[in-house]
């Protein structure tokens, strides 16, 4: 096998049929002597999906799906895709037609040129709101700055990784994935080829606000200590400054004799020890969270159907 695609599919009914066709119609232009596969994931789509994914697995073999006992989330749909891949290389690409599956070419060219990822990065994005743009364009510099690793910005999951790196990620078993930060880590040879991303085909976002800020979450405390670090210092200039005022208290209280009842410097200092200590717990609170997740190594996932073998060693399946 050489080449795999592995498509998460969330309430994508409205965009299977011109997908499939698409991904056919470059794929069999490709010089994949090889063969291909595209293994779909479904993840618990509430619509339509799955009849229209059997219904292609029963006409074409090089169909594979898999169907979750719910929705586990785009990021571990993805990985159990990629648990079961076949090919000497994966293409991770989203089912709502915003990654053109023209550009695979492009990808898999750079690859035979040495690289081991090949991700497609967005030059312009079409179709996204005003505040999800925003909030994307903001998450992926933040994160840039506060990593050690050098996650690409203004990158998504669309990439082609080679069998190497694949398995390096079945080698990691977080249950909070945010791939994209993962394969960086992993490193090797990689380079990116540009692209614009589209419009959504059909169908809606899967992502609402809440995933993408859980998805944010997982990225920064799984690549960064810098919250903790923040909350530390935070904590070092409150006590300093505490340290100040209490030796001008006892100066005012002792020596001028010059005190007020301080109803005011009183509540201010409150208030502000309290946001500090609470903000601080909190950033605590999603790393422990995150730690208790791991400690209790629950399956990352559980499949009700699939026409796909079971993996080959590495991580031990779910
Ligand atoms: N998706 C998924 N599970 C989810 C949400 C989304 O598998 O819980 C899939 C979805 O079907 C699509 C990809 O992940 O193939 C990207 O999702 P979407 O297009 O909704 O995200 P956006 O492009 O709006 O960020
Ligand atoms: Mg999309």
């Amino acid at each position: 096998m050489e080449l795999s695609v592995v498509i998460p599919i969330y309430n994508e009914e409205a965009n299977i049929g011109e997908l499939y066709q698409r991904l056919m119609g470059v794929l069999e232009a490709m010089p994949l002597p090889g063969g291909f596969e595209l293994i779909f994931v479904n993840d618990g789509s509430r619509d339509q999906s799955l009849p229209l994914l059997l219904n292609l697995a029963g006409r074409d073999e090089r169909v594979r799906y898999i169907d979750f006992s719910r929705n586990f989330g785009h990021q571990i749909a993805v990985s159990a895709g990629l648990d079961r891949a076949r090919g000497a290389a994966v293409v991770i690409i989203d089912a709502d037609l915003q990654d053109p599956p023209e550009l695979i070419p492009s990808l898999c060219q750079k690859l035979r040129e040495g690289y081991e990822v090949v991700y497609a990065k967005r030059r312009s994005r079409q179709g996204e709101s005003f505040g999800k743009r925003l909030t994307a364009r903001l998450f992926y510099r933040i994160l840039a700055n506060i990593t050690h690793i050098s996650i690409p910005v203004d990158t998504g999951d669309f990439r082609i990784i080679s069998r190497k790196v694949v398995e390096g990620l079945r080698l990691m078993p977080e249950q909070n994935k945010f791939l994209r930060g993962q394969i960086s880590w992993i490193g090797y040879r990689q380079t990116f080829v540009e692209y614009d991303r589209a419009e959504r085909a059909g169908g809606a976002t899967g992502y609402t606000y809440r995933k993408m800020v859980r998805l944010a979450l997982d990225g920064i405390t799984a690549f960064s200590d810098a919250p903790l670090k923040a909350a530390t210092l935070s904590g070092f200039v409150v006590s300093g400054v505490a340290f100040l005022v209490v030796l001008y208290t006892l100066y005012a209280r002792f020596v001028t004799r010059d005190y007020q009842p301080g109803w005011a410097s009183l509540m201010v200092s409150i208030l502000f020890l309290g946001g500090v200590q609470l903000i601080a717990v909190g950033i605590i609170g999603e790393y422990i969270a995150r730690l208790s997740a791991n400690v209790r190594q629950r399956p990352l996932y559980l499949i009700s159907a699939t026409n796909t073998a079971p993996p080959a060693p590495g991580r031990p399946e779910p």
